[in-house]
């Protein structure tokens, strides 16, 4: 049994006072959860929100880091210092990362070694855009990214990622893919990985959906088979949704 991951991304939101309140709402909420919560807040606020979550069941994650350790990379923040504040997880390879900041699969699988190496669980993001999909290329594209971020991983450190699977066209649009639509596409990945590392670590790893989950949709596609959680954007900033959908 996999356990599920439901994680909040804060993107470029938020400053100390609205954080902090919302640990505290959040903590009594999902005190009791099975589910492994994190918030990955601006990196700002990743000290201050790893003490507010002292002794809570509630996880903190960065949204992105450097795979060195440390140098003249100028607005950067490097594993060490995210190891120094005690961070649980990080994004990897956000879609908008690779939009925006020119994030490929070759970075993306520096960073999740460094990640690793350094004790930091990476959650990878996938996905393709409306027109892969409409091309029918979808697959093929998920199997090179696949592909490519775990180059070089072996079997104990794969283990530690979790996969966001984030159709592009779904994020921050309001526009879900059906549950099982989303299924079907997380299950052809779990095959990726089985082809990569048999099927023990394929059934082990975990594997997110993300892209408009909301306290109305997430249910459902909870109810899945092969969805093992959501990495979610828009509905993660009031602790109030958050809540609703990690007591789904
Ligand atoms: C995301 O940014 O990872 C995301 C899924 O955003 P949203 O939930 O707003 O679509």
């Amino acid at each position: 049994m996999r356990l599920p991951i439901i994680a909040g991304n804060w993107k470029m939101h938020m400053t100390k006072n609205g954080a902090v309140e919302f640990i505290k709402e959040l903590e009594k909420e999902v005190k009791d959860t099975d589910v492994e919560v994190v918030i990955c807040p601006p990196a700002t606020l990743l000290n201050i929100l790893k003490e507010a979550a002292k002794g809570t069941n509630i996880k903190i994650g960065a949204q992105n880091m450097h795979w060195e350790k440390q140098g003249a990379f100028t607005g950067e923040v490097s594993p060490i210092m995210l190891k120094d504040l005690d961070i649980d997880y990080c994004i990897i390879g956000h879609s908008e990362r690779r939009q925006y900041f020119g994030e490929t699969n070759e970075t993306v699988n520096k960073k999740i070694k460094s990640a690793i190496d350094h004790g930091i669980n990476p959650i990878v993001c996938i996905g393709e855009t409306l027109e892969v999909r409409k091309a029918g290329n979808t697959n093929s594209l998920l199997k090179e990214q696949v592909t490519e971020a775990f180059k070089n991983i072996t079997d104990e450190e794969a283990k530690k990622i979790v996969v966001a699977y984030e159709p592009i066209w779904a994020i921050g649009t309001g526009e879900t893919a059906t549950p099982e639509m989303a299924n079907e596409t997380i299950a052809y990945i779990r095959e990726v990985i089985k082809d990569l590392y048999g099927e023990d670590i394929s059934e082990e790893i975990r594997i997110q959906y993300g892209g408009s989950v909301k306290p109305s949709n997430v249910q459902e596609l909870m109810n899945q088979e092969d969805i093992d959680g959501a990495l979610v954007g828009g509905a993660s900033l009031k602790a109030d949704s958050f809540s609703q959908i990690v007591n789904f």
